[in-house]
């Protein structure tokens, strides 16, 4: 039995280059209790991470009591990580869950029956309706919902009210993931597959701290960096993450840019292959457009510019710049270090130019992974809850449009399509003004996630703006609301969802939600059947009831688009492993990779948006685009590099960024109600490098003020692998779990510090540049709770290990046969017995 808290990422099994990864089965049961206390297993994947590893539930009494990793998932092979293993099931009968809806009634939430919270609401967005229309209403969601309820409330938004003001948080952590696949190649889609982990000689992680943000991910790459003909592996992260440690031992690079300057880092690399001549000149000849305007952009970006600009030495660079250049195959994963960041889809984007200047997309080992922060980010992006319209068409292309009006048998003029869709930055204004008066917010804590947290927590207890808040407990945000509305959670019901490399799976319902919660779907449902949707020829707009007859209409909405579930059903979905689209009757396996051809969904007539100018956002028009003749060839796109928007000053000297521990997800809701994540990091922290944290007269657990022009946090410090000149904080940490809830509270909130600025394009708020001071308050009383495993491990001295999780199991079976794995198709027969029986 495993600590796997101390042990985050379990045993290894290396295995060579090109051959498959193998199988090993994690388990965790409750306390007491072994698999044959287990009365059955549900299939479903966690949903603690964008990785979404197949997981089966196990059911005892009518309660989730643990999970076991599924062999057969493609995604997982049959492991768990710490969040999969400890925080799935806890929360589920945490005894403060909402069991009932919640009303405001003089100042205070008092419950209530369902039809007077409902009532209320809808009497609200009547009145809204007939007083200010339909662009009075707003909807805030969230990456952990379900496709059947995202492409409902889709639907309900766009065609029943006709509000473009419609996003979700996956704003704030994969925006720029879906704007820079939309500029590059012309539609969101994640190009590349796990299964390039196996095949490729170099694997590049830009702002990505796999090791603990996506765990079981990071436990592939380890077996292959453990195993024979090893990965080289190249980290750009301003932390010594595991990732880091990783490169060096791999002897591989570890890239620290100053917080802020990515692109100027990412245009040095950009100039090397040109430079170098480490680009297929024939391929991006027939592939790509815009190599002269991109070369030009680049060109002032000399390894001396760069090793200036960013603080990076210039040897490196070019070391980092030759691997990319000469090795075969390259694998890329993008992550929050640069979409939080300054420039965040100019930087991104330039990792697409990389990989397009040397022809590496579309076969094993070249992959690019422009990873998610939550579980179901995917499905929003696709199914049209965040604003873009569902099929990933183009609210620009009246084609587009008018083809959901037909599917939807509306007018077409009620669809917003008049202007961009609405960003999550912008609602918030609009609530902050009262011309939004009704917030409906699910799923999400905007109270802790979004940036300036008074400033939106004035927006939300402001009287300017009705709030409804749709979630499984009474979180920060919900307690500023009008009404609460008590949610089910996963494996309180059925639903299917997207991982970040384009798997379907589904997740069945295992276990019924306590006292009167009702599923994100049923919650939807019941408010257009009282707001009475029709269509234009008066039936109901909405015409499903169930979650499967849900996904057979999102089904249809993918029909003749990149993003295809028309070969999908929740029979097929019931088999050994989840399914990667586009799924149809061209590829009714799934689709391991895009772009194999390569041809890219760039056309005037297909692609998802026209682009943009990455410096300024401004959009390219219908005939710009049109005059570029993309004709499937993708986009080489360059920008220059400026400095961020708050540099150090006197008064600041310092660079706040933000970040996550391995041990929370999100604003741990989930999370912190498991014993064994909750004490493996119970508390917030900042970290300092040790010469800034010297030069402040500040030790291991000292209490520090960490102030930036819009507040401060009191927090105890870590004295860490953060680089000079800044300072790390988690931003898992809010005011639930704390007994005096106060505005001091708020003195562990790192966002009451980040700045209401987003980047041009992914419209994605930045995290990651502010700048701060530091001032010791107190001697420490002993170390800070910063966890003692992986980037927050101290730099230097003895603490107490960070330990203590509940006992895993851990065990390694026999490798089924994976479909579409490319490992097992070249390596000749793949093993025909499968295991799923026999677990
Ligand atoms: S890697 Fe992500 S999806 Fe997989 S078990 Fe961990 S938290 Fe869950």
């Amino acid at each position: 039995m495993t600590d796997r808290i101390a042990d985050i990422w379990g045993q290894r099994t290396p295995h060579a280059r090109g051959t498959v990864w193998p199988a090993r089965v994690d388990e965790h049961l409750e306390a007491g209790l072994t698999g044959a206390d287990v009365d059955r297993w549900v299939q479903s994947a966690c949903v603690l991470c964008s990785n979404g590893c197949g997981c089966d539930i196990a059911v005892k009494d009518g309660r989730m009591v643990g999970v076991r990793g599924r062999a057969t998932d493609v995604v997982n092979h049959g492991r768990l990580g710490p969040k999969g293993l400890y925080g799935s099931t806890p929360w589920a009968s945490s005894p403060d869950r909402l069991t009932r809806p919640l009303i405001r009634e003089n100042g205070r939430l008092v419950e209530t029956d369902w039809p007077t919270a409902m009532g209320r609401i809808v009497a609200r967005s009547q009145q809204l309706l007939a007083e200010k229309g339909p662009l009075s209403h707003g909807f805030y969601t969230t990456g952990q919902m379900f496709i059947e309820e995202y492409y409902t409330l889709g639907v309900l938004g766009k065609a029943g009210l006709g509000t473009p003001h419609m996003d979700g948080n996956t704003r704030l952590c994969t925006a720029t993931s879906a704007a820079a696949f939309k500029e590059s190649f012309g539609a969101d889609g994640q190009p590349g597959s796990y299964t390039d982990i196996e095949h490729c000689d170099a694997i590049f992680l830009y702002g990505h701290n796999m090791a603990e943000t996506q765990t079981v991910l990071w436990m592939r790459i380890l077996d292959r960096t453990r195993g024979e003909d090893p990965p080289a592996i190249v980290c750009v992260d301003p932390r010594r993450t595991p990732v880091a440690e990783e490169a060096e031992r791999t002897g591989g690079v570890h890239l620290a840019p100053r917080v802020g300057t990515n692109l100027a880092l990412m245009n040095g690399l950009t100039r090397e292959l040109l430079s170098n001549g480490w680009y297929d000149e024939t391929w991006v000849q027939e592939h790509t457009i815009g190599l002269a305007e991109l070369r030009a952009v680049v060109e002032p970006y000399t390894l001396t510019a760069v090793a200036e600009i960013c603080g990076v030495d210039a040897d490196e660079l070019a070391r980092a710049a030759r691997l990319f250049g000469t090795s075969e195959n390259v694998l890329s994963t993008v992550l929050q270090g640069f979409y939080q960041s300054h420039q965040a889809t100019a930087a991104s984007v330039a990792v697409h130019n990389l990989h397009l200047l040397r022809g590496m997309i579309g076969r094993p080992g070249a992959g690019i992974l422009q990873m998610n922060g939550q579980p179901t980010a995917q499905n929003n992006r696709e199914c049209g809850a965040d604003g873009d319209l569902p099929g990933f068409r183009n609210w620009d292309n009246p084609a587009h449009v008018q083809e959901l009006a037909d599917l939807w048998n509306v007018d077409v003029a009620t669809i917003p399509h008049w202007a961009p869709p609405t960003n999550a930055m912008q609602i918030f204004g609009y609530a902050e003004d009262g011309t939004i008066g009704l917030l409906w917010i699910s799923a999400t804590n905007p109270a802790v996630s979004m940036p300036e947290s008074a400033r939106i927590r004035k927006i939300l207890g402001g009287d300017q703006c009705f709030v409804i808040v749709q979630d499984l407990f009474l979180t920060e945000t919900a307690q500023y609301a009008d009404v609460v509305l008590p949610a089910a959670g996963w494996g309180e019901k059925t639903g299917s969802f997207t991982n970040v490399n384009r798997t379907v799976h589904l997740s069945e319902k295992a276990v019924d939600a306590p006292g009167e919660a009702r599923t994100d779907l049923e919650i939807f449902l019941m408010y257009a059947d009282a707001m009475d949707f029709r269509d234009k020829d008066g039936a109901p707009l909405i015409r499903w009831r169930t979650p499967d007859a849900a996904f057979d209409a999102w089904r249809e909405a993918t029909r003749g688009r990149p993003v295809d579930y028309t070969g999908l059903s929740y029979e097929k979905l019931r088999g050994p492993t989840g399914i990667p689209w586009p799924v149809n009757e061209q590829a009714p396996e799934g689709t391991d990779r895009l772009y194999t051809d390569p041809i890219f969904p760039t056309s005037t007539e297909q692609c998802e948006t026209y682009g943009h100018d990455l410096l300024t956002g401004a959009s390219v028009t219908e005939q710009e685009h049109r005059a570029m003749a993309p004709a499937g060839r993708a986009f080489l796109k360059g920008c220059a590099y400026t400095p961020a928007h708050e540099l150090p000053s006197e008064a600041y000297p310092l660079l706040f960024t933000t970040g996550r521990t391995v041990y929370q997800f999100h604003t741990r809701t989930k999370t912190a109600r498991s014993r064994s994540l909750r004490e493996a990091a119970p508390d917030a922290w900042v970290e300092l490098n040790p010469t800034d944290a010297e030069r402040h007269g500040i030790s291991e657990g000292d209490v520090v003020r960490v102030e930036s022009p819009r507040g401060a946090i009191e927090v105890k410090a870590r004295v860490g692998q953060v680089m000079p000149g800044a300072v790390f904080a988690p931003f898992h940490y809010g005011s639930w779990d704390l007994a005096d809830v106060t505005p001091a509270s708020q003195s562990r909130q790192a966002n009451e510090l980040t700045m209401t600025v987003w980047d041009p394009v992914s419209k994605q708020p930045y995290f990651k540049t502010a700048a701060c001071r530091v001032t010791k308050i107190a001697d420490g009383t002993g170390p800070s709770p910063a966890p003692t495993t992986a980037a927050s491990a101290p730099v230097r001295g003895h603490l107490p290990p960070t330990q203590g999780g509940s006992p895993t199991s851990s065990r390694l079976v026999d490798t089924p046969r994976y479909p579409n794995d490319p490992s097992q198709d070249t390596a000749g027969p793949a093993p025909t017995e499968t295991i799923a029986g026999r677990l």
